[in-house]
């Protein structure tokens, strides 16, 4: 059974891989002529952990191939998957589905021969309806089923995510897609991983679900975090407290600037599209966007708080580009939004990520100064952010940032440290949700130092 996957970006390269690795045949499709030359050559056009090892062995053993042509890709494929991008929509926060049409599109004209066309992207509800009319359209008589197959894998963690899932969502009206794409998981089935079997609808449903749950858990634990500040509590302990009842479960509950990223920020504005459409709002969501809308702002005038309240002319050390470790993707990353509005305050932000410099340069352009590692950022600045938790910001400890800084002050977006840890360290140390650490008990030390200046 021959694959082809229209897509080849973070999700496309990855499952095509994975199921390369599996012992399928796959060809991987993609326009961007750039990123498939790279591919045959053996190398990677994003960050992902280990996969350009996973890439390169399955390259080696024939069962890995690229190219930009539809037509070639899909010529003897039994199943096509469509793993195009699914961005907003400016005019209206829908999900952009251009892209999934235009591969729909040019799916059904190249094909010849009966094929299951699935949906892998995320997309709203009733899209495999549109992907269907489209094939035919585009190739009248066509044999062809179409099913959906959301994908829930992690950046940062997507081999692993894809090879160990929680469950593996298929909908199709077809009984014989459904036992194509039951034998392409076969292993994963027969290793007892849940099979989610249901309708197209519910299918692409439950993709949206999920995430705007999830981003429902961030939003609700940093808002959490804002009263805790206010009424002195500590947000880890609320977290640990009510994460580990089995029925709420610890996971998206750790408080931050708020979440970003390929799919969250879409999803949820997505989702609230689709609630409009079906006259049936989805209230929850949009308050959710709303609390996370906030937050970035929110971020910034606590660096400016701790700065004083001005920051002209500040150095600040801006540590983490990328929406979350582990990943080269800036899209929607709210340390971009942190780092260009303390910029346009007139802040000197000096910024050091260990994969995303090249990509948030490409977004937000030279309002900030490039840094080539952590060191160099942190030399003689006033205030540190930390805006990602890469394990190479969290394995330094707290006197290794304070001796290259001129002042002792670290906003922490992202609670990596133990509060007692920077309590000794004679920082002014400011997180989320926790009590601010002073380096002298009126708390004076750090902010007369800054305003002397
Ligand atoms: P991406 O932007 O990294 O990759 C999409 C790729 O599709 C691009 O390389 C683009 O050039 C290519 N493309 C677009 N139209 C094409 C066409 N007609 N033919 C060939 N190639 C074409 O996007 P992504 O992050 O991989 O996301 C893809 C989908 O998967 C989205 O719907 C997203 O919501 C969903 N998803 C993403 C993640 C994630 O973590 N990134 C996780 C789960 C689901």
């Amino acid at each position: 059974m021959k694959v082809a996957i229209i897509g080849t970006g973070y999700v496309g390269l990855v499952s095509g891989t994975c199921f390369a690795d599996l012992g399928w045949d796959v060809t991987c499709v993609d326009r961007a002529f750039d990123k498939i030359e790279k591919l045959k050559k053996g190398e990677t056009p994003i960050y992902e952990p280990g996969l350009p090892e996973l890439v390169e062995s399955n390259i080696r053993a024939g069962r890995l191939h690229f190219t930009t042509d539809t037509a070639e890709a899909v010529r003897d494929a039994a199943i096509v998957l469509i793993a195009v991008g699914t961005p907003t929509r400016k005019l209206d926060g829908n999900a952009d589905l251009q892209y999934v049409y235009a591969a729909a599109r040019e799916i059904g004209q190249a094909l010849d021969h009966f094929a299951v066309i699935v949906t892998k992207s995320t997309v709203p509800a009733g899209t495999g309806f549109q992907v269907r009319r489209i094939v035919s359209e585009a190739n009248p008589g066509l044999d062809f089923e179409i099913a959906s197959n959301p994908e829930f894998l992690r950046e940062g963690n997507a081999i692993y995510d894809f090879m160990h899932p929680d469950r593996i969502v298929i909908g199709t009206e077809s009984d014989r897609a459904r036992e194509m794409l039951e034998r392409l998981y076969q292993p994963f089935i027969d290793d007892g991983v849940e099979f989610v079997s249901t309708d197209v609808v519910s299918s692409e449903l439950i993709k949206y679900a999920a995430n705007t749950f999830l981003a429902t858990k961030v939003s609700f634990i940093n808002e959490m975090a804002d009263i805790c500040e206010r009424v002195g509590g500590n947000i880890e302990d609320v977290s640990r407290g009510m994460g580990t009842d089995r029925r709420i479960g610890r996971a998206f509950l750790q408080p931050g600037p708020g979440y970003g990223g390929s799919c969250f920020p879409k999803d949820t504005l997505a989702m609230v599209h689709i609630g409009e459409r079906a006259l049936s709002p989805a209230t929850i969501v949009e308050a959710v966007i709303s609390v996370n809308r906030q937050r970035c702002h929110r971020m910034v005038a606590k660096v400016l708080e701790a700065a004083g309240g001005d920051v002209r002319g500040r150095h600040i050390a801006f540590l983490g580009l990328t929406f979350k470790p582990n990943t080269d993707d800036v899209r929607d990353s709210v340390a971009l939004v942190i780092a260009e509005e303390l910029a346009g305050m007139g802040a000197i932000v000096r910024a050091y990520d260990p994969e995303g410099m090249e990509q948030a340069r490409s977004v937000i352009g030279d309002v900030i100064a490039y840094c080539s590692s952590a060191d160099e950022a942190l030399e003689g600045a006033d205030i540190c952010v930390i805006a990602t938790e890469w394990k190479e910001f969290r394995d330094r400890r707290p006197e290794q940032y304070r001796r290259l800084m001129a002042r002792p002050v670290m906003i922490d977006l992202r609670n990596m440290f133990p509060l007692r840890e920077m309590a000794e360290s004679g920082f002014r140390y400011v997180s989320i949700g926790r009590k601010t650490v002073e380096p002298e008990a009126d708390g004076s030390h750090a902010l007369a130092e800054l305003t002397a200046r």
